[in-house]
């Protein structure tokens, strides 16, 4: 089997609430998201997507995916989509970093593969160790009183998992976390994710002031020397997101007991391939994940729930339905939400078709 062609699609994502707001007065109202698809010369087409949230959150971009894959997809054509191996090395050689513009190829090769073996990419990835993933919602920064009320309302929907997003003014960020745990009953685990906005002084002055919530505390700050250095002065449970971006940033992470979590952003390592290497070595260790991505729609929340699913439910903390958050459905198939939790299609891959009449045009069509 022969990739014959790559292409690309640019689809807008309205969200839902309007507006996303995290740290250093970020926010994001439509999420620019990419959809690729393989073709190959036994008619079987894979699919993926790629979703950066916005510019400012992570070294990736919008702009960036398709003008990577531009770069790249010549250089893929005449390769067999399921030696997954060879193309990972293949986009490595081809161009150095930029993970996450790889990330779709490696992912829609996933696809292809399941589809040639008739499997579900979660058998491919481990088998099914969990039926019922349990997600997560992330409440956008606001008012402590409106983020209350907003994880209230998720919680009427079945979400048991909160990420507030901190990361501001640290007398805010404590009174936001203290309302919040006052709000949710005890049966709801609360993270609160500064998303790296905090001085190294301001994080330990919240990190102590919440010392005696059940709450856990998220990338406090940029640097991974001042996350660590605050993880040594609190007893809270802490998770690592921004600065685990490598099978390297994981290991070095585990030697210093960095963190009790890791937040597993699929594009942010490469795609499947890079992320079930880190989700194997976190098992071993003991690690537990929130395997999730930057952001997207249909197609990147099968690709989660696919990881998700093979993964085993002590070590999976949560996961995302990145698809409730958005207005617009891209793709057939893709998993629903019910009472918080969500499974992996069993068909053959991902097990989603994407909406080519929402699509509209290929802004990028590579062929042999
Ligand atoms: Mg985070």
């Amino acid at each position: 089997m022969k990739i014959t062609a790559i292409k690309a699609w640019k689809v807008d994502l309205p969200l839902r609430e309007g507006r996303y707001s995290w740290s250093n007065d970020n926010f994001v109202e439509v999420f620019d998201s990419t959809v690729v698809s393989i073709e190959t010369d036994e008619g079987i087409r894979g699919y993926a997507e790629c979703c950066p949230l916005g510019a400012s959150y992570l070294p990736a971009y919008a702009n960036g995916v398709r003008t990577g894959l531009a770069e790249i997809a010549p250089k893929l054509l005449g390769y067999d989509p399921r030696d997954l191996g060879v193309v990972n090395r293949r986009m490595d050689q081809v161009l150095r970093g930029h993970a996450y513009v790889k990330a779709p190829i490696d992912i829609a090769c996933w696809d292809i593969l399941g589809k040639a073996a008739g499997l579900p990419v979660y058998q491919l990835l481990g088998g099914a160790e969990q039926d019922d993933i349990a997600l997560y919602r992330a409440i956008s920064q606001d008012t402590p009183e409106a983020m209350a009320a907003s994880a209230l309302r998720y919680h009427g929907e079945g979400y048991r998992k909160f990420q507030l997003k901190v990361g501001g003014e640290s007398h805010t960020d404590i009174e936001r976390i203290r309302v919040c745990r006052k709000a949710l009953e005890p049966d709801s685990i609360l993270v609160a994710d500064a998303n790296t906005g905090w001085t190294r002084h301001a994080a330990a002055r919240v990190a102590d002031a919440v010392g005696s919530l059940d709450i856990y505390i998220e990338q406090p700050c940029l640097r991974y020397e001042d996350c660590l250095s605050i993880r040594r002065r609190t007893a809270r449970p802490f998770v690592l997101d921004e600065v685990i971006a490598t099978p390297d940033d994981l290991l070095r992470a585990m030697a210093d007991d960095a963190m009790d979590v890791i937040n597993l952003k699929i594009s942010k390592v490469g795609g499947l391939t890079k992320a079930r290497l880190m989700r194997d070595l976190c098992v071993n260790s003991g690690v537990a994940m929130t395997i999730e991505d930057s952001w997207g729609g249909d197609i990147v929340t099968a690709t989660i729930a696919h990881l998700a699913r093979s993964t085993p439910a002590d070590f999976c903390f949560s996961a995302t339905d990145f698809n409730s958050y958005g207005t617009v459905s891209i793709a057939k198939g893709a998993p629903m939400r019910r009472d918080g939790a969500m499974t992996a299609p069993d068909q053959p891959g991902l097990g989603i078709e994407p909406d080519f009449d929402r699509l509209g045009q290929p802004v990028l069509s590579i062929a042999i």
